[in-house]
């Protein structure tokens, strides 16, 4: 039971009895009974103390918590249950109670009786005598062993996943890293192959493997990067560049890979020249493209937006496609993390929007998603013109 509960508990006990007909013993009589008892019964160590620090009163849940006998304590001074290097706490405590305050949940260690240390939490109220000149202190002490033990736990447990975390984050860059060699070899001979095969159907097959080659290649250098960002490794190269011409470049390229989608513009901007990092930037917007796509089955349409507000730039990619739940919104840009729709089938892994929203950050900008769930998504991000 809590300290403050405790008390209440105790003013509510006493005041019932006292109030019930049965009663014959005096009021004050009473009201000392019901104390007595819950003060024996409590599991936490109540104790008083002169303003000199005498103990004046032991129960036994002090009794089990520092090993001395009520009788053996009275009257001994209250250090002998402090550490001599914790001594100056007890000035401290005693010096608030006798302003009148009291000492709220106060973590410290104390000594038993075989000199071993126990961890427990202290409320120290004053005592007041009928005049309400304050005479002592009333502490009430619970060992927190148990506590200290399980917030320990928490933070070796929490160590241990970090330490794991860590790990399969370096694990991620390595694999990565030694993928994309063998990678870069097998595009290369595609590549010589592909002037060597005359046939019709070898050159058909070619095609499809280059095309499966670059995905993956595609699918590495993502997971090289989240390993660069996890590492704090990933660089910008900024320069001077006209988005407007990045945004043509990234749609011309979706659109040769996806005849059966139109990708239309709609802008007022001819040309638009900021500094940044516009290879990063074109990542941004093929991973919003590829999504808008690839979350669209049966749908023909994407519309990409430029727009200008004074130093903002805004660029949006609107997709007729599957949307997104209310509730899914705010988790796509985490890590790792995919919807679970278990009725698409969509292969992915949850990195493209990590990925854009980390450089979109670095770019001083803001990305975020509308949706409607069957209607379509809209996928919005700011760059700033003055970086
Ligand atoms: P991936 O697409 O590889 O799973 P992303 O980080 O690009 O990873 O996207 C995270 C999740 O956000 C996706 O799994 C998908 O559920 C959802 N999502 C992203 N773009 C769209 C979109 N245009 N329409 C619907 N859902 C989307």
């Amino acid at each position: 039971m809590e300290y403050e509960r405790l008390l209440c508990f105790m003013e509510e006990t006493a005041t019932k009895v006292l109030q019930s007909p049965e009663n014959s013993l005096s009021i004050a009589e009473q009201k000392q009974a019901m104390l007595a008892a819950i003060i024996a019964t409590s599991d936490d160590a109540i104790i008083s103390k002169t303003l000199q620090g005498i103990i004046t009163s032991w129960n036994p849940a002090a009794e089990r918590m520092f090993g001395y006998r009520e009788a053996e304590i009275l009257g001994k001074h209250i250090s002998i249950i402090i550490p001599p290097e914790r001594l100056e706490e007890e000035a401290y405590i005693i010096g608030q109670v006798a302003q009148g305050n009291r000492v709220n949940h106060f973590e410290t260690v104390r000594m038993v009786k075989d000199g071993g240390y126990i961890p427990i939490s202290v409320t120290v109220s004053p005592i007041t005598d009928q005049s309400g000149r304050i005479i002592g202190a009333s502490k009430i002490a619970r060992d927190i062993s148990e506590q200290l033990a399980a917030q320990e736990e928490k933070a070796t447990l929490y160590e241990q996943v970090r330490a794991l975390n860590d790990k399969k984050d370096e694990f991620i860059g390595l694999a990565s890293h030694e993928l994309k060699t063998p990678l870069t070899s097998i595009s290369g001979y595609l590549q010589i192959l592909s002037g060597i095969v005359e046939d019709e159907k070898g050159r058909l097959f070619l095609t499809k493997a280059r095309q499966q080659v670059s995905k993956l290649s595609s699918l590495v250098s993502d997971l090289l990067d989240v390993s660069k960002i996890e590492a704090g490794k990933l660089r910008l190269s900024t320069e001077r560049f006209d988005i407007r011409q990045v945004i043509n470049d990234a749609i011309e390229l979706l659109a040769y890979g996806n005849h059966s989608y139109q990708i239309s513009l709609e802008t007022d901007i001819t040309e638009l020249w900021i500094i940044g990092d516009p290879h990063r930037i074109e990542q941004v917007i093929i991973n919003l493209l590829t999504n808008a796509i690839r979350y669209s089955p049966g749908t023909e349409e994407v519309v990409v937006f430029l727009s200008q507000e004074n130093q903002e730039i805004k660029i949006g990619i609107r997709d007729f496609g599957v949307g997104i739940a209310p509730e899914k919104l705010k988790d796509i840009f985490t890590r790792f993390y995919r919807v679970d729709d278990t009725n698409l089938n969509i292969s992915g892994l949850g990195i493209g929007l990590y990925l854009s929203q980390d450089i979109v950050i670095r770019h001083k900008g803001r990305i975020w998603a509308e949706s409607e769930p069957g209607i379509g998504s809209t996928f919005w991000f700011t760059l700033s013109q003055d970086q």
